[in-house]
């Protein structure tokens, strides 16, 4: 009898083992995140922290500021109410589809072009902003165009961005140094370990109001739109985000937060 009721002891402990595995082991593209969101009240937006305009982190307030920083507390009071609470993560441009994929976020919103290759691996919501590709260099440099790089040229772009592989074919003579983020890139260029850096013009502009030693040249050679991008299969949570952004023009607060970080410039305005 003692024998028996072991067994069954152990097969019911194995069997509660095994169903706490299982869902343990739930993929991130089995749970609905815009269910869990709406549970928890919560969304948790991968962002960048180095990005002047876009998602920067403010060391004096502890707070990321930027355009992106916006559209994603926008976005969370439309799906969530004003009470929902968006929840800021670091990402770089290498690290933020690996950081979606194991549901360390929900959602990139982070100077993320919209790609085919990408669009393989994620959902991306609708356009909502319109960036191009161009180049970064000291004042005093003899770079004026893309064409003007040659063998000579070392260009800095950042690992896991698309500018880092279409200067490869812009401009395919040209040494190209790759660097974990824009931070790094920038001051790479400050102390002249390359002839300028590439990656899109918006992210450029905030370095050169900051910097006013440097400047764009050359205009824009390719074509950035970016998206938000979100785990395949959540496409509760792609839809809950259109549907937001479209309030957002609708209503008004799109243009609003577009002006507010871009008060010169109507062109970019998806
Ligand atoms: N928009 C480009 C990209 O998605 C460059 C900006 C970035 O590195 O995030 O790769």
């Amino acid at each position: 009898m003692k024998k028996i009721s072991k067994i069954f002891f152990s097969f019911v402990a194995t069997l509660t083992l095994l169903t706490l595995a299982s869902c343990k082991g739930q993929s991130v593209a089995e749970l609905d995140v815009l269910e869990q969101a709406k549970e928890n009240n919560e969304i948790f937006w991968g962002v960048k922290y180095d990005t002047r305009l876009f998602g920067m982190m403010n060391i004096a307030t502890g707070e990321t500021e930027g355009f992106d920083i916006d559209i994603a507390k926008a976005i969370t009071e439309e799906i969530l109410g004003e009470d929902g609470q968006a929840t800021f993560v670091e990402v770089t441009s290498k690290t933020r589809i690996p950081l979606l994929k194991n549901g360390n976020i929900d959602s990139i919103i982070a100077t993320m072009t919209i790609t085919e290759e990408r669009q393989k691996q994620v959902n991306f919501s609708d356009v909502y902003f319109n960036a191009g590709q161009s180049l970064l260099v000291k004042n005093d440099c003899e770079i004026t165009r893309v064409e003007d790089l040659t063998a000579e040229h070392t260009v800095l772009a950042v690992k896991g961005s698309t500018p880092a592989e279409n200067i490869k074919i812009a401009a395919p003579d040209a040494k190209v140094l790759e660097l974990e983020n824009y931070a790094e890139c920038f001051t790479a260029l400050q102390s002249g370990q390359g002839d300028t850096m590439t990656t899109d013009n918006a992210i450029l502009l905030g370095m050169s109001s900051e910097n006013p030693d440097y400047g764009l040249v050359g205009g824009t050679f390719t074509e950035e739109p970016y998206g938000i991008a979100i785990n395949k299969g959540q496409d509760n949570f792609t839809k809950a985000v259109n549907d937001a952004l479209a309030a957002m023009h609708e209503n008004g607060k799109y243009q609003e937060i577009y002006h507010k970080w871009f008060p010169d410039n109507d062109d970019g305005m998806a």
